[in-house]
């Protein structure tokens, strides 16, 4: 690993002005999970992957820690928030429980008590080829995707385009199923952007996957309170059985009453470059008995898939947790 200096910010002022001020030279830091020991250590760069010289560490501004609730019975969760805290939290358990869920599945314990919320959602992908040597893919400024003639059997089957990675991060799949929000700071101030609007997928941009920019910092995120009647539900497939990243997973969050599909949110994870919202089976169920109309709604899937050479087995998969997730928001 090269040498880099490292700035301890105290406030989320002095972190955006320090990326303000060093550029694309920068990069933010939380527990260094995925940036130093991954990233930094095996060296990935290219030029629309610059290698970092600055790391701004925003562990130590407390600001960014904790999770408390806030106007309208919504949860906010400072970015800097270990994942640990997020398992461990009581209100998130009780009111948000697809949240703590999800990231209970993220690594291993131990990443888990370094590891931050922020660093979870922003983190860059996993893709073999981005990560290993010698293959300058369009993700790091060169002009070929090697996972359309290499081994692909963990890509994208849906959206993708130039590049196939899947979206790694397993709490974005549940914070878009909440409905939930990113507080982003910059050097004019602060905005809020629902996580609707917050990841980028190839077509629009092939060199980042959210929408934050080198001077931003990732604040915190918010999820609003969950109405009476809804019923929440997550499932994750690995191909090991420890600690792994998705395979597929999905986030299901369903106002039902009397067995039928009112409205809801359904994000699939580990399909597509970004956390994947499958409206298509969410219209099909409205209005409709859930248990007679699951089987019809979440095959529509199949229409949105366009698999690689070796990864069509991930079709049948995604559909068949779909239908195993919604169904078990009625039992
Ligand atoms: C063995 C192993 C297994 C893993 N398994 C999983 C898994 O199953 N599921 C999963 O989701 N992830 C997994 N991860 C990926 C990742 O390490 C974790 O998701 C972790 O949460 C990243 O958090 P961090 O604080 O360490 O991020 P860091 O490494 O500090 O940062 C990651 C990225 O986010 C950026 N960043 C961090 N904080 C902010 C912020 N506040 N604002 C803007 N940008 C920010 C950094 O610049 C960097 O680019 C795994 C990692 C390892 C090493
Ligand atoms: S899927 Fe994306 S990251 Fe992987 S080789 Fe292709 S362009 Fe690069």
């Amino acid at each position: 690993m090269k040498a880099f200096e490292l700035y301890d910010a105290t406030t989320v002022e002095d972190a955006v002005a320090m990326l303000d001020q060093y550029g694309s030279r920068a990069k933010v830091v939380g527990g260094g999970s995925d940036l130093v020991t991954g990233v930094m250590k095996d060296w990935v760069q290219g030029p629309g992957m610059p290698y970092p010289e600055v790391l701004i560490d925003i562990t130590t501004i407390p600001e960014l820690h904790g999770i408390s609730s806030v106007a309208d019975g919504a949860m906010k969760i400072g970015a800097a928030t270990t994942l640990t805290d997020v398992v461990e939290s009581e209100e998130l358990r009780n009111g948000w429980p697809i949240l703590p869920e999800a990231v209970d599945s993220v690594a291993s314990v131990m990443i888990r008590n370094f590891a931050t919320i922020g660093g979870n959602i922003a983190q860059r992908p996993r893709c073999w080829f981005l990560r290993g040597e010698n293959f300058p893919c369009y993700k790091k400024g060169g002009d070929f995707c090697f996972a359309v003639t290499g081994d692909n059997k963990f890509h994208a089957i849906i959206d993708g385009e130039l590049c196939y990675i899947v979206h790694s991060s397993d709490s974005a799949t549940a914070l878009l199923a909440l409905n939930g929000s990113a507080t982003i700071a910059n050097p004019s101030g602060q905005r809020e952007v629902a996580f609707d609007d917050f990841f980028v997928g190839p077509r629009e941009d092939v060199l980042r996957e959210n929408v934050l920019q080198p001077n931003e910092l990732l604040v915190d995120v918010q999820v609003p309170a969950l109405g009476p009647n809804t019923k929440t539900a997550w499932i994750k497939i690995k191909d090991r059985q420890v600690y792994d990243f998705a395979v597929a997973s999905v986030a299901v969050v369903a106002n039902i009453e009397n067995g039928v599909w009112q409205d809801g949110r359904i994000v699939l994870g580990g399909v597509a470059p970004t956390p994947w919202r499958a409206t298509v089976v969410e219209e099909a169920l409205v209005g409709k008995n859930v248990q007679d109309a699951v089987k019809d709604a979440t095959a529509l899937i199949r229409n949105e898939a366009r698999p690689l050479s070796n990864n069509a087995y991930k079709v049948p998969l995604v559909i068949a947790i779909t239908e195993q997730a919604i169904l078990s928001t009625v039992a």
